[in-house]
């Protein structure tokens, strides 16, 4: 391969975002208090896994530039159940949860964890994780099925290594004491915990 094709390919590797740096998520205004604070948990547990500095911020504040849209999106429900456009302006659009439910009701419970694993997901992308794992635990992995749903996702070797694949140089520092978090999506609030 020549240098030039070299070169061609490393531009088109070239992220969005840099995630040493803060990301400011701004939540528009679909988005309710619920739905910012299993924003923020989801923020957190990349944040505690890997040491990014996702931050949910309703209003621009100082210092931090690099910005991402959060919302619904009706449109997004004809093919997925998040979507995030990994070019600037960067923006996570999230089908309406009830939309995915069947209709005999699933309970709040399961709609809040739900949300939770589909925003944890699509943060992975903002943080230029772009393609999918192939372990159906893992985080990044691709779709599933929403309901019944299987809580058991974390984060996978297969995550870290397509964060570190999508962002040459980056040097992960978990903050948890043990190195890992765990991730607690059936609960009334969902999070991640150290474990
Ligand atoms: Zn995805």
């Amino acid at each position: 391969m020549s240098r030039l094709a070299l070169v061609a390919l490393a531009l088109a590797g070239c992220h969005t975002l840099d995630i040493s740096q803060p990301i400011a998520l701004r939540p528009d205004a679909s988005f309710g208090e619920e739905e910012r604070a299993i924003l923020s948990a989801g923020a957190g547990c990349w944040n505690d896994e890997f040491g990014t500095d996702l931050r949910v911020e309703p209003e621009p504040a100082a210092g931090v530039v690099q910005e991402v849209r959060v919302g619904y999106l009706d449109f997004v429900c004809a093919f997925a159940a998040g979507r995030t456009e990994n070019t600037l302006p960067v923006r996570i659009s999230i089908c309406p949860i009830r939309y995915m439910m069947p209709k005999s009701g699933a309970s709040e419970l399961y709609l809040r964890g739900a949300l939770f694993i589909v925003l944890t997901h699509e943060l992975g992308h903002v943080l230029n994780v772009l393609p999918h794992a192939e372990r159906p635990e893992a985080v990044m992995a691709a779709g599933g099925s929403l309901y019944p749903y299987d809580w058991s996702r974390r984060f996978h070797e297969e995550d870290r290594a397509l964060l570190l694949e999508g962002n040459p140089g980056f040097v992960p520092r978990s903050r948890c004491p043990g190195g890992h978090v765990e991730i607690i999506a059936a609960s009334s609030t969902p999070r991640c915990v150290c474990r």
